[in-house]
C-alpha cells in the first residue's frame, strides 16, 4: 500500500519550503466525572493531523462541526497546547529552543474569529484596538497610532470617521473589518481565518470575501479559511482539506476535489449543498445521521458508520492518506480508492 511521504502530504515539491508544516497533530480533552472529577474519557478532537501550507496560497479547511477544524486552528496558535505532534513556521520549530517563540509565532500568525463582537474590547475605540498589538511587541504609540490609521482606510473604513467609535457602535460588517486591520497590524505572514464570515449578512459576506482577497494580495499573505460554507470556501482557496472526526480524510486542490472528489465523505459533503438546479438528480447516497461521538470513534475508517461503501476491511483498517495524483498533489484516505487494500471497489478501480 502506497501512503503519501509525509513531504508531499500537503501539497509541495521536494524543494520547497512551506510556511506552515504539521506533522502528526494530536489533541485528546479529558472528559471528567464520577466521585473525584477524575478523567473518564477522552474526547479525540484532532488526531494525527499533517498538512501544510505554502506561502501566498489559501488552504481551506471544511467539514460539519465537531470535525476539529477550529481546534486545529487553535493548536496552530498555541492557544491550546498540543498533546503531540510538530508544527514548524517558515522553517521554525515552533515552540522549541531552537525555533521559533510563541510570542513571536503569535506575531507572524494572526486570527480572525467568527464572534466579531467578542473579540473586541468593548471599552476601546477602534484605533487603540489596533494599536494595542503592535504597542505590546514594542512598537512606538504615535506610529502604531499611525499603522492603525493607515488600516482602517485599507479595509475600507474612513479613519476621521470611525477612529474613536466603539465596537456596541459598528455593524457586523464593520467589526469584521476593525478584527482583520488588527489581524494585520502586526504585519504577519499568516492569517487564520475561523468561520471569519459566516455570522455576516450574505451581501456583507461577499464584500468582506473580496477584501481579504485583495488584502491578501497587497501585503502577501497567506490564509487558512476554516468554514462550513462549501461555495465560500470554493470561492477563496486554492487547496481545500476535508476533515471528519478528528482526521483528515480529503486534500488536493480546490477545483479538483471539487469537481472529482474521491472520499465517499466529501463526495456527500459537496453533494447536500443546495442546488437550485430542478434536473440536479442526486446519485450518491445522501449523508445521514449525525458524527459518531469523538470520545469513541469507530475502528478502523471513523467514517464506516455512515458510509454506504464500508466493508469488513473499513472496520479493521484505518485507512491512510494515499496519493491519488502525484503532479497535482491529490490525496484521500480511503480503501477504495487504494489498490490491494482489500475492499471490493479498490480492484475495479485499480484497472479503470
Ligand atoms: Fe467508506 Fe470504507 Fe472508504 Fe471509509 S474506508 S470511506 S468506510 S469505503
Amino acid at each position: 500500500m502506497m501512503t503519501v511521504h509525509p513531504e508531499r502530504a500537503a501539497g509541495r515539491s521536494e524543494r520547497e519550503q512551506p510556511l506552515l508544516a504539521v506533522r502528526g497533530l494530536r489533541k485528546y480533552f479529558p472528559v471528567k466525572g464520577g466521585l473525584f472529577n477524575r478523567s473518564v474519557a477522552m474526547v479525540q478532537a484532532v488526531d494525527e493531523v499533517s498538512f501544510e501550507v505554502r506561502e501566498g496560497e489559501v488552504l481551506g479547511i471544511v467539514g460539519e462541526s465537531g470535525c476539529g477544524k477550529s481546534t486545529t486552528a487553535r493548536l496552530l496558535m498555541r492557544l491550546i497546547e498540543p498533546d503531540a505532534g510538530e508544527v514548524s513556521f517558515d522553517g521554525a520549530a515552533v515552540g522549541t529552543r531552537d525555533g521559533i517563540s510563541t510570542k513571536e509565532l503569535r506575531r507572524q500568525v494572526q486570527m480572525v474569529f467568527q464572534d466579531s463582537y467578542s473579540s473586541l474590547n468593548p471599552r476601546l475605540p477602534v484605533e487603540d484596538t489596533i494599536a494595542f498589538g503592535p504597542i505590546v511587541h514594542g512598537i512606538g504609540r504615535t506610529e502604531a497610532k499611525e499603522r492603525a490609521y493607515r488600516l482602517l482606510g485599507e479595509v475600507g473604513l474612513d479613519p476621521q470617521r470611525f477612529g474613536r467609535r466603539y465596537p456596541h457602535e459598528l455593524s457586523g460588517g464593520q467589526r469584521q473589518r476593525i478584527n482583520i486591520a488588527r489581524a494585520l497590524a502586526l504585519r504577519p505572514k499568516l492569517v487564520l481565518l475561523d468561520e471569519a464570515v459566516s455570522a455576516l449578512d450574505k451581501s456583507v459576506e461577499a464584500q468582506v470575501l473580496n477584501l481579504l482577497l485583495d488584502l491578501k494580495k497587497e501585503f502577501s499573505l497567506t490564509y487558512l479559511f476554516i468554514s462550513h460554507d462549501l461555495s465560500v470556501v470554493h470561492h477563496i482557496s486554492d487547496r481545500v482539506l476535508v476533515m471528519y472526526l478528528g482526521k483528515i480524510v480529503e486534500i488536493g486542490p480546490v477545483d479538483l476535489v471539487y469537481n472529482c472528489p474521491v472520499h465517499p465523505y466529501t463526495r456527500a459533503l459537496l453533494l447536500s449543498r443546495p442546488s437550485m438546479d430542478p434536473g440536479d438528480r442526486k446519485t450518491e447516497p445522501p449523508l445521514s445521521g449525525d458524527p459518531p461521538t469523538p470520545i469513541n470513534p469507530p475502528s478502523g475508517c471513523r467514517f464506516r458508520t455512515r458510509c454506504a461503501y464500508a466493508e469488513e476491511v473499513c472496520e479493521r483498517i484505518e485507512p491512510t492518506l494515499f496519493e491519488l495524483d502525484e503532479h497535482r498533489n491529490h490525496q484521500t484516505a480511503c480503501h477504495m480508492a487504494v489498490p490491494g487494500s482489500g475492499h471490493s471497489k479498490a480492484a475495479a478501480s485499480t484497472t479503470a
